[in-house]
């Protein structure tokens, strides 16, 4: 869509446009106006996210609102710093600190490795969980990643519960042992320290990661690190090294579980799968089962509102690591008194979707 691009040439925004390099983001709108949503959802320079009956967010780069204003949309401004309370949540670098402590303790079922620095030089932090936990094995690979969008913030504190609570019941609870026996379990708590750190959808770059990969319905297909944001880039090259066959990574903003495609209509090669995962998670988790907004707490991606350079599609479909996308709050940055019974309504599904990993060698085959 190149209206907005043709729009701002015309007018005396061009500088500030100009100045804003591709794909990058400085400025946020809520549009009430679903019908609006046809308008921009093609535009590579917009991200669009969390399409409600009522309207949608919608984020691009300097001008923006300039031009919404222009073309007479109502819209509330989004503050890109998500108003929260810092009370009770660590920062990055006291979560680092704790995850360590975690893995020292438990020597044979823990290792934390960084997987690259975000720009702003802060470590990326993967916890690998399993029995002889140094040896890389035979046993399915199976990951979690959290907080990918900086001000999302729940992901990130159920991966570090979660854990916890692997490390702290191996061998008290069966279900907990079993998994941490039979899987080679990856935890990446936080893709986007920088963002959390200031409250924010993106990363240092100002890149929203969730759009940033690649993705081969459009012109940008080559499974290739170079040109992306140092974190997407960092993901990628761990991606390569592993065998993954089962993941998922989690979001804020909305509480239902997402299923690929998002770039797309068609259906996916595992449809019946993709669904029945989907529903097994949403299913052990009431609130999200319960959901007024999407039948059974589940959607398509593509049918909710379209995505390109999402982590999910490119998983699947350049490393046959199939992935979901769970939200898991309305609220992005709730208060952190509620972050213990996100835990505990999610537990269940968080454990039975390891579980899965053991079933992909033969749903793959
Ligand atoms: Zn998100």
């Amino acid at each position: 869509m190149k209206f907005l691009k043709t729009t701002l040439f015309a007018s005396a925004l061009i500088f500030s446009y100009v100045t804003s390099a591709a794909g990058k983001i400085y400025e946020g709108y809520y549009v009430h106006d679903k019908n609006f949503l046809q308008q921009v959802s093609n535009d590579p320079d917009l991200v669009v996210d969390h399409v409600t009956m009522d309207g949608f967010e919608l984020w691009g780069p300097n001008g923006l609102g300039a031009w919404l204003k222009r073309v007479n949309v109502p819209v509330d401004k989004l503050n890109a710093v998500v108003s929260r309370s810092r009370q009770g949540y660590l920062s990055p670098e006291e979560i680092g600190k704790e995850l360590q402590a975690i893995a020292a303790a438990h020597p044979q079922l823990a290792k934390l490795f960084s997987v690259g620095k975000s720009s702003l030089g802060r470590d990326l932090w993967v916890m690998k969980i399993s029995k002889n936990v140094s040896v890389d094995d035979q046993r399915p690979e199976f990951k979690y990643i959290a907080n990918m969008h900086g001000d999302e913030i729940v992901g990130r504190e159920l991966m570090v519960e979660l854990i916890k609570d692997l490390l702290d019941n191996y061998g008290k609870d069966s279900q907990i042992t079993s998994l941490v026996d039979h899987t080679q379990i990856y935890i990446m708590p936080s893709m986007n320290p920088d963002g959390a750190a200031a409250g924010t959808r993106y990363s240092g770059e100002n890149i929203d990661l969730n759009r940033n990969f690649p993705d081969w319905t459009t012109s940008d297909n080559q499974n290739v690190p170079e040109g992306r944001g140092v974190e997407t880039q960092a993901v990628m090259k761990w991606q390569k090294t592993r065998h993954f066959v089962l993941s998922a990574n989690f979001h804020g903003g909305a509480e239902v579980v997402n299923y690929p495609w998002d770039a797309l209509e068609e259906v996916h090669p595992l449809d019946a799968l993709v669904k029945s995962l989907s529903l097994s998670y949403a299913k052990l988790v009431p609130y999200i089962f319960r959901s007024t907004a999407f039948e059974n707490g589940m959607t398509n991606g593509w049918a909710w509102y379209q995505v390109n350079g999402g982590m999910q599609d490119w998983s699947w479909y350049y490393h046959r690591d199939l992935q979901l996308t769970i939200e898991l709050s309305n609220q992005k940055w709730p208060n952190y008194s509620t972050v213990s019974g996100y835990y505990k309504s999610n537990r269940p599904a968080l454990l039975d979707f390891i579980s899965q990993a053991q079933k992909m060698n033969q749903n793959l085959q």
